[in-house]
C-alpha cells in the first residue's frame, strides 16, 4: 500500500516527478536531487517500507532485486570498473530523513573513507 504523504512512494506511483532510470514490479530506481558524487541513484521498493527494519522474510524477492538491479545500473552509468558505494540509511543515528527505504548508489569519483 502506498502511503499517502510519502514522497519515495508518489514516486513510485508518478504522481511526483523523478529522473527514473529504472522501473519494474518490485523496485524503482532514479536519481537523487541532492546529488553527492557525480552518479547517485537511489533504489528503492515499489512497496512503502520505512526502513530496513520493516524487512521480513517475505519481502525477501523485492530485497534481492533491489540488490540484483546494482551491477546492471552501474554499467548502465558507466560506473562498474571505477566502482561505488551503496548506502542504506536507518533511523535517527543514521540521519534517515526519508521514511521509505532507499539504497544510496554512489559512483563516479574517488571517495573518502568512512564518512562523516
Ligand atoms: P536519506 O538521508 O533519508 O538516506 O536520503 C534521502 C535522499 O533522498 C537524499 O539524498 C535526498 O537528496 C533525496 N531526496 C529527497 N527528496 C527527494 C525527491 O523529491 N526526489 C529525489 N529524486 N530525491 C529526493
Ligand atoms: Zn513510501
Amino acid at each position: 500500500m502506498a502511503e499517502l504523504d510519502c514522497i519515495f512512494c508518489k514516486i513510485v506511483s508518478g504522481e511526483l516527478p523523478a529522473q527514473k532510470i529504472h522501473q519494474d514490479e518490485l523496485v524503482t530506481a532514479f536519481r537523487d536531487i541532492h546529488p553527492l558524487a557525480p552518479v547517485h541513484i537511489l533504489i528503492i521498493p515499489n512497496k512503502h517500507l520505512p526502513n530496513m527494519n520493516d524487512l521480513h522474510p517475505e519481502h525477501a524477492a523485492i530485497a534481492a532485486r533491489m540488490l540484483i538491479v546494482v551491477p546492471e545500473l552501474a554499467r548502465q552509468e558507466g560506473i562498474a570498473d571505477g566502482g561505488y558505494r551503496l548506502i542504506l540509511n536507518t533511523g535517527v543515528d543514521a540521519n534517515q530523513v526519508v521514511m521509505h527505504v532507499h539504497m544510496h548508489m554512489l559512483g563516479g569519483s574517488r571517495m573518502q573513507y568512512p564518512m562523516g
